[in-house]
């Protein structure tokens, strides 16, 4: 058999096992998978297909080759009260593929009045500029009855245009449960989540109890340019009971549900108990920077920069997260990626209620998570790529995608261990002047990534072509597939 490209010599790490194997690439796609155990008394690995004809040939000795990875959370060119994020689709993608991300699911924001499909139309242009495949999540938010300007109810009409957006491929929808103008009442929360079973759709929820926080907000008098009260302002309590509160009406209405950022134990524990109950449609996720970070960094005089929703927490939440996913209670880490630059940051100068909320990560996830989850013996290799790269493609109906397997995508990393990067803006590639990991050194980085068969990073430099990402059309079919090699 010819191949277009042939990844050699590497120990390909999937979410079940560790091997290693040589991978020939076909027409974009894994057209073979051979083990090459070693078979001299010397030990050297016997490649069994490097010797067939191929025009590019990656030498992966002394490195992992990794199914691509995949962020079902990212937030580039998003419109805010301080201007647009600072990634665009350029930009942002670009970042993600330079830290071995192949696939990315961004959000399709929409104005009340407007279709869905015509918000996703206007989505899709935008992002014409993506350099990797990329889905995206249909946001439903209040769109009738305004009190004070703002709208309070999801309208029938709204959520009749679900399943035409569902057929168009945005097979989950995000529900806000907090930010005035997003924050659907538990009755539209309940409504949505039963038009999302009909549909064998998914919601993705921000799970904060949003007239909570409201007041406790507005009750801050002393002090108002410090961060550390955007932390306190949102209790773990707070975050627990909006989870409860999501779950009860996911069990009720049958909804396939994935609890987005979950940065507390007791949040946490709320998705593994549902899955305890045998309740295999309830998923979590968590993020890198509550894996990382604590609330110490908004107690900083510049913790403004750490401003993100739910807040970062204290460390026995961090060690935590990483037990959660672990034990597997949790299922994917994504990035939220959600950059903000430092003037636009300093918004929340003096008041930290007008610091943009949210903060960087779409480079720095696999790096990071293999730093201070498996170097740290924190997380297995299997678990890292579990987390990072196979359980999103399958909880996201991302199908073709995820897993070095005959016929998948050709989404692949060459991560070498060996190599030192120190996160720093200068060294990332988000569109951004500062990094929320400023000065830490992650051993590991990816060196060479390829998706759909082109190879789009060669030793750390971008080499892929403006534009190449194309728009997966996401959908669920019954229950999801175990995950194998
Ligand atoms: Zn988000």
């Amino acid at each position: 058999m010819q191949f277009d490209l042939i990844v050699t010599g590497g120990t390909v790490v999937t979410a079940d096992a560790t091997f290693p194997a040589d991978i020939g690439v076909r027409d974009g796609k894994i057209a073979a998978l051979m083990p090459s155990w070693p078979s001299d008394e010397a030990g050297h690995a016997q490649s069994s297909i490097v010797n067939r004809q191929s025009s590019i040939v990656i030498d992966a000795s002394g490195c992992y080759v990794l199914p691509g990875a995949i962020d079902g959370h990212a937030h580039l060119q998003m419109p805010t009260g301080v201007g647009y994020t600072a990634d665009d689709w350029a930009t942002g993608t670009r970042a993600a593929a330079l830290g071995g991300t192949t696939c990315v699911i961004d959000f399709v924001e929409t104005e009340p009045g407007e279709r869905l499909t015509d918000a996703l139309t206007k989505r899709l242009d935008e992002a014409r500029a993506a350099v990797i495949d990329f889905g995206l999540h249909m946001t439903i938010q209040p769109d009738e009855h305004p009190i004070a300007g703002i709208p309070r109810r999801v309208s029938a009409r709204r959520v009749a245009e679900m399943r035409e957006a569902y057929q168009a491929g945005c097979a989950s929808f995000k529900l806000y449960m907090a930010y005035p103008g997003f924050q659907v009442s538990d009755g539209d929360l309940l409504r949505v989540l039963r038009a999302v079973a009909e549909l064998n759709a998914m919601a993705c929820i921000h799970a904060e109890n949003g007239d909570v926080v409201e007041v406790l907000r507005d009750a801050v008098v002393d002090h108002p340019e410090r961060a550390i009260h955007h932390a306190r302002t949102r209790p773990p309590a707070n975050e627990h009971e909006a989870v409860t509160r999501a779950v009860l009406c996911a069990e009720l209405s049958g909804a396939r549900i994935m609890i987005f950022h979950i940065g507390c134990e007791a949040a946490a524990r709320v998705v593994a108990d549902a899955k305890l109950r045998g309740n295999d449609r309830v998923y979590g996720e968590t993020c890198p920077h509550y894996l990382t970070l604590t609330e110490d960094a908004l107690a900083r005089e510049d913790g403004r920069l750490w401003v993100c929703a739910p807040p970062l927490r204290p460390q026995a939440d961090q060690d935590a997260m990483w037990r959660m996913l672990a034990s597997r209670a949790l299922d994917v880490v994504g990035t939220d990626h959600c950059p903000f630059t430092r003037t636009q940051k300093d918004a929340g100068a003096v008041d930290f209620r007008r610091a943009p909320g949210g903060v960087p990560g779409i480079e720095t996830r696999l790096g990071l998570l293999h730093e201070f989850g498996v170097r740290r013996g924190r997380i297995t290799l299997n678990d890292w790529v579990r987390v990072c790269c196979s359980r999103p493609a399958e909880v996201y109906g991302l199908a073709g995608k995820g897993r070095i397997a005959v016929s998948y995508d050709a989404d692949l990393v060459v991560f070498d261990p060996t190599l030192r990067k120190t996160l720093t803006a200068g060294e990332l590639h988000s569109d951004i002047d500062w990094s929320a990991y400023e000065g830490m050194t992650c051993a590991g980085w990816a060196r060479d990534v390829i998706a759909r068969g082109d190879v789009i990073v060669r030793d750390q430099r971008w080499i892929g072509r403006p534009g190449r990402g194309q728009f997966i059309r996401r959908a669920f079919f019954g229950e999801t597939r175990p995950v194998d090699v």
